[in-house]
């Protein structure tokens, strides 16, 4: 069974080209975070491993060694720190593109495929981006590539050529919601803030559906960039030094925390103008109600466009606290904040 949910489309021709046996070498999934790309991936891999006439069963042997991350023809590379590395890594670089590479010339060791998926193809430099043209131009047999990025746009043209190309889509929130009543049992209240916190991000809804860990870590993220708008400077720098802190092990989830705080933003503009139907963080209502009496609008956009120009910065290996410092302290600190200081 593929297990995505809210891509039917890329998913059924995805199986229809497995079932013809007639798999491409390359694929590219992009969208945005969370989406089911890489979730998608590994139901390829099963799908082109799957011993039952069913495939991906997900209950055969190859099935469930891929599941745990046993199987030895499927490999994951990406840009997650591992352990014995000092710091965030920032690129896929051309020497594990050379691994791939001298993996990829040997018969599967116990599958039918071999399957490397490449989480962040946007992060490749230019020289592992050369280095993997070179394997798709004359792919080994039985090789499959799985590329996954943020948009087609940041990954070189020339390897995007070599690919199939298929785009994954935010889900609509009342179809979402309907699944994670249906599907992962949550309550019909609960599945309707979910949806919407998750902003069609059909993964990061599941995640919070069934990780009570993580709906936690989230609300107490949120509940303190909800407090920056009442904060006084010094409390502004303490958030930007410990999110600069956290930058330095895991650069994604600082970008996604300044994706949430636009989207409060947002929802403050939003109730500005009295739109409030529109806002995301509808279980916050009343205290961004409160929030908007604080600030006018312009300088709701003019912090917009700060936290804006930090992920920018971001991305281009500017020093993470002094980006982070600069978009806070954008936003003026309201008067009667200053005072309580
Ligand atoms: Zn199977």
């Amino acid at each position: 069974m593929w297990t995505v949910f809210g891509q039917e489309e890329v998913i059924s021709q995805l199986a229809a080209g497995i079932d013809k046996g007639s798999a491409h070498h390359a694929y590219l999934f992009t969208g945005p975070s969370r989406t089911g790309k890489k979730q998608a991936a590994y139901d390829l891999a099963r799908a082109l491993n799957c011993e039952s006439n069913q495939a991906p069963c997900g209950k055969c042997v190859p099935c469930e060694r891929i599941t745990g991350g046993k199987h030895a023809d499927v490999q994951l590379v990406d840009l997650v720190t591992r352990q014995d590395e000092p710091g965030a890594r920032t690129a896929i670089v051309v020497e594990e593109i050379d691994t791939i590479q001298r993996a990829a010339v040997l018969p599967p060791f116990e599958g039918r495929s071999r399957v490397f998926i490449i989480d962040g193809a946007e992060f490749l430099t230019a020289g592992a981006a050369n280095r993997l043209l070179k394997i798709l131009e004359e792919p080994p047999p039985g090789v499959v590539f799985v590329l996954l990025a943020a948009s087609i746009e940041k990954v070189l043209p020339t390897v995007v050529s070599r690919c199939r190309h298929f785009e994954f889509k935010l889900s609509p929130h009342a179809l979402l919601a309907d699944y994670l009543v249906r599907a992962e049992g949550a309550s019909i209240e609960e599945a309707g803030v979910l949806a919407r916190l998750s902003r069609g991000r059909t993964g990061w809804a599941i995640e919070a559906v069934r990780d009570e860990r993580f709906r936690a870590d989230y609300f107490v993220r949120r509940d303190n960039m909800l407090t920056l708008f009442t904060a006084g400077y010094e409390e502004r720098f303490s958030w930007a030094e410990s999110a600069a802190a956290r930058f330095g092990r895991d650069r994604f989830s600082v970008q996604d925390e300044l994706g949430e705080l636009l989207v409060i933003v947002r929802d403050v503009l939003l109730a500005s103008f009295g739109q409030e139907e529109y806002i995301t963080n509808i279980d916050k209502l009343e205290e961004i109600s409160r929030i908007t009496g604080l600030y006018k609008p312009d300088e709701l956009v003019g912090f917009i466009k700060a936290i804006q120009a930090a992920g920018e910065q971001l991305n281009s290996n500017i020093n993470p606290r002094l980006a982070l410092e600069n978009a806070v302290l954008s936003l003026k600190a309201p008067a009667r904040a200053i005072m309580v200081k």
